[in-house]
């Protein structure tokens, strides 16, 4: 297997993480049965992989667009401040919108992206992600599918980065804290 002298322990390898994606897609093609069109909405870059394999499996009628947002710096973040760099190509009004994202940490990202999608009237809005961190949670968001939870550590590959490197290994791995201290 790829690995690197940043990587400090595998988390989750590939086959782990596409035997989950199967069980998600599953239920996602079980709890969609009766909507006609659903729209997933991807957040650039880190949920990219999982976005690509995760709609693989996916069975009933969808189209897939794609929104950039900003990863905060240390004093946005207190602020809970997300900016998007990129909006969505196709208007989301009326649409079953799911959310396809990386990671849960604070649970900021979501509930901004959230409050965008909401004020253009969707149809309906759930989220699919891929990870949580443990003991993270956020009262104003829920998570309809959730692939694993994991250590409250920073984590890259799978379309995680640090200081976009190792976005393309295909496992999750803690990154050596000497890394990013
Ligand atoms: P939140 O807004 O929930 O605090 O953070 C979500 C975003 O922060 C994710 O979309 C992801 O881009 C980034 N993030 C949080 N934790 C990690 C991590 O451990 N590794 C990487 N690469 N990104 C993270
Ligand atoms: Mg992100």
């Amino acid at each position: 297997m790829r690995s690197h002298p940043d990587i400090k322990k595998i988390l989750l390898d590939e086959n782990t993480i596409l035997n989950r994606i199967d069980k998600l897609a599953e239920q996602i093609n079980d709890d969609y049965t009766d909507i006609e069109n659903i729209m997933i909405v991807s957040i650039l870059k880190g949920a990219f992989m999982f976005t690509s394999d995760l709609l693989k499996r996916i069975t009933i009628p969808h189209i897939v667009d794609f929104m950039a947002l900003s990863t905060y710096g240390a004093e946005s973040r207190a602020s809970g401040e997300v900016r998007v760099i990129m909006d969505l190509r196709h208007p989301v009004q009326n649409q079953h919108v799911l959310i396809v994202e990386d990671i849960f940490d604070s649970g900021l990202t979501l509930q901004f992206l959230e409050r965008i999608l909401q004020s253009r009237n969707v149809a309906s809005l759930k989220t699919c992600v891929l990870t949580q961190k443990e003991g993270k949670k956020n009262p104003e968001i829920k998570i309809d599918y959730l692939g694993f939870t994991i250590p409250d550590v920073w984590v890259v590959g799978y379309g995680l980065d640090y200081a976009d490197k190792h976005r393309t290994l295909p496992y999750i791995a803690e990154l050596k804290p000497e890394v990013y201290h």
